[in-house]
């Protein structure tokens, strides 16, 4: 089965289960449902047809893995949107948290020549504006912003979780992936980076979704299973 022929909804599904696979998050129908807010029967009628599809198996104790085609479809459909929002900020100029819906409209007409004219705009880029890998083996290992210690020096990677209300909150505070900047201050609440030219306030609980690299590190740590939990309420802002 080729990508196009999968519907919108099945390319959905592959895409929440690649991003929990790059998270390193447990790949369940419940971690699916919580991510994508849809109840449990939607999401189990799904994953069987993706497993009837061929696209994915299940082990014994519910654990889904992709098969060889589904982890290529996959791997193609979220390159794909992470180029196409890659080309929409860098060279249209549109901001990089309004890009992601833009992207999923676009995705479904690309033709190979238009993917390769893309490749060829957005030239060393290599991840999306949100800092996740174009190409699959490159994603950068990082720590959660809220892990690290007052006085380190960081360096934002990405934004784990990619829900546009989030972006919006997350771009108002002016922290960006490549930004370089010292934990000012680590609070329960708020915890402040200081960059060359702005200080950045953001919650704990959206640090916890912001992964960096640090001077002093923190310890590696797996993301919360909370932070699959999309929209602005649940964290508390
Ligand atoms: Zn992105």
């Amino acid at each position: 089965m080729a990508t196009a022929e999968l519907t919108d909804a099945e390319r959905g599904y592959l895409e929440t289960l690649y991003w929990l696979e790059e998270a390193a998050l447990p790949m369940t129908a419940a971690n699916v449902a919580r991510a994508m807010q849809l109840s449990a029967p939607a999401v189990h009628e799904m994953i069987g047809r993706l497993e009837r599809e061929g696209l994915i198996s299940r082990s014994s104790d519910k654990l889904i893995s992709f098969t060889g085609p589904g982890e290529r479809q996959a791997e193609e459909i979220v390159g794909r949107h992470r180029l196409i929002e890659r080309f929409l900020t860098d060279v249209l100029g549109i901001p990089w948290d309004e890009v992601h819906e833009e992207a999923e409209r676009l995705e479904h007409a690309m033709s190979p020549v238009l993917e390769e004219r893309m490749l060829a705009a957005i030239g060393d880029a290599t991840t999306c504006p949100h800092g996740h890998p174009i190409r699959k083996g490159t994603r950068v290992p990082g720590v959660p912003l809220a892990d690290v210690a007052e006085g380190a020096r960081i360096r934002v990677l990405r934004f784990e979780n990619e829900a546009e209300d989030l972006l919006h909150y997350l771009r108002q505070t002016g922290l960006e992936p490549g930004l370089e900047g010292t934990v000012m201050r680590s609070g329960v609440e708020e915890i402040v980076v200081q960059a060359p030219d702005r200080a950045a306030t953001i919650t704990r609980s959206v640090a916890e979704t912001v992964s960096v690299t640090a001077d002093p590190s923190p310890p590696p740590r797996v993301a919360l299973p909370e932070q699959l939990v999309l929209g602005v309420q649940r964290y508390g802002r």
